[in-house]
């Protein structure tokens, strides 16, 4: 039976930056992924473009040539994707990670096709698989959707876009310049301080001259085959006419995971227990890497800034495990 030195869940650019620290540092790892390599940006909107600068997306100082100021989907995709084939990296792909225990020496993982042994696990698993429910009647009818992707399905019909952080914001804009009538309900009293800088004007003034309509502290409570029922600020309610709901009420990290592999998880926001120094957690060799650090508050962490969690894990793992077999 092999018995890897780290299995790293999740092939996100953060899972991809592990395993680059972890081939340097001559261990013998293994990434699983449920799906493709950096599966979440995959299944972004077809034509986002990131808020950080190619250069804050690099991993391993690799470098991340990009044709505009921010890269798109696309470039991203080629960055990643093509340092895991350029490295021949070692990934089994459309495998999900079910299960992590511990016995008293060792991870055993389990997954959809294969048992393995690990001395050490880093979940690197993100928070794009699990949106954020809304929990209100009419939620499951197949015209809501928690994932956009691009606007052409939507020309010409009645559109109401859930939510004002950048996901909704440009769900809102782009079905609007495809011709959606687009109604956006947020719950707050503003656009989200959040959105991108240069995007953020334009929202504000396809509002402003009514192009886009906005709700403000307002609430969506039903949702039916041909509208939209939501309370206002003055708690009024209105029935208006709908085609599509575009729900970009945000996601969350898989805590059930979490909490049946023993992180334990705190406060309101559930955040996970680890070493801010070391990203282990409170079971011992068991780590987090990347923007699943954050627990609910999903604004917390990025590629941008969990870069770093690489570097910190691997060194941990090596002061501590002197005994580590290398290849
Ligand atoms: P992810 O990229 O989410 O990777 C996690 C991986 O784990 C996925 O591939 C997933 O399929 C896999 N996985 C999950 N569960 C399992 C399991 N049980 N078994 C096996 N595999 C599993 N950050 C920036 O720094 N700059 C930006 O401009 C920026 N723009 C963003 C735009 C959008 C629309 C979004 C949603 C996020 C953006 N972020 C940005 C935030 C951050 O970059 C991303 O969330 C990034 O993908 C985080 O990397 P990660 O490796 O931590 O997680």
């Amino acid at each position: 039976m092999e018995i890897l030195d780290i299995l790293i869940i999740g092939a996100g650019p953060i899972g991809l930056n592990c395993a680059i620290e972890a081939e340097k540092n001559n261990l013998n790892y293994l990434i699983i992924e449920k799906g493709t390599i950096v599966n979440s940006l995959y299944n972004y909107p077809l034509y986002m473009r990131f808020f950080s600068t190619a250069e804050k997306l690099e991993i391993d100082g690799i470098p991340f040539i990009s044709t505009a100021p921010k890269p798109g989907r696309q470039e991203a995709l080629e960055y990643y994707q093509g340092i895991a084939r350029q490295k021949e990296m070692n990934i089994h792909l459309y495998e999900k990670v079910m299960n992590v225990s511990k016995n008293n020496t060792f991870f055993e993982i389990e997954t959809t096709k294969a048992k393995y042994t690990a001395k050490n696990v880093v979940i690197a698993t993100g928070f794009y698989d699990i949106p954020n429910q809304m929990n209100i009647p009419g939620e499951n009818l197949p015209k809501v959707k928690h994932y956009y992707t691009e606007p052409y399905p939507y020309t010409r019909q009645k559109v109401v876009v859930v939510g004002s952080s950048n996901s909704a914001v440009d769900a809102a804009l782009e079905t609007y310049r495809k011709g959606a009538e687009v109604t956006m309900i947020i719950r707050h009293s503003e656009i989200s301080k959040n959105v991108k800088y240069w995007v953020k004007p334009d929202i504000e003034n396809r509002i402003t001259e009514g192009s886009i309509k906005a709700h403000f502290n307002a609430e969506i409570i039903e949702i039916k085959e041909n509208s939209v029922v939501f309370k206002d600020e003055n708690k009024h309610i209105h029935e208006i006419e709908n085609d599509f709901v575009l729900a970009m009420t945000g996601y969350l990290p898989d805590f059930d995971f979490l909490k049946n592999s023993g992180i334990e998880l705190n406060g309101n926001c559930l955040n996970p227990s680890y070493n801010m120094e070391t990203m282990e957690t409170n079971v011992p060799n068991l780590y987090l890497a990347g923007v699943v650090c954050g627990g609910k508050d999903t604004h917390l962490w990025f590629i941008e800034n969990s870069r770093t969690h690489a570097h910190m894990i691997i060194h941990n793992i090596l002061s501590h495990n002197k005994h580590l077999k290398t290849r």
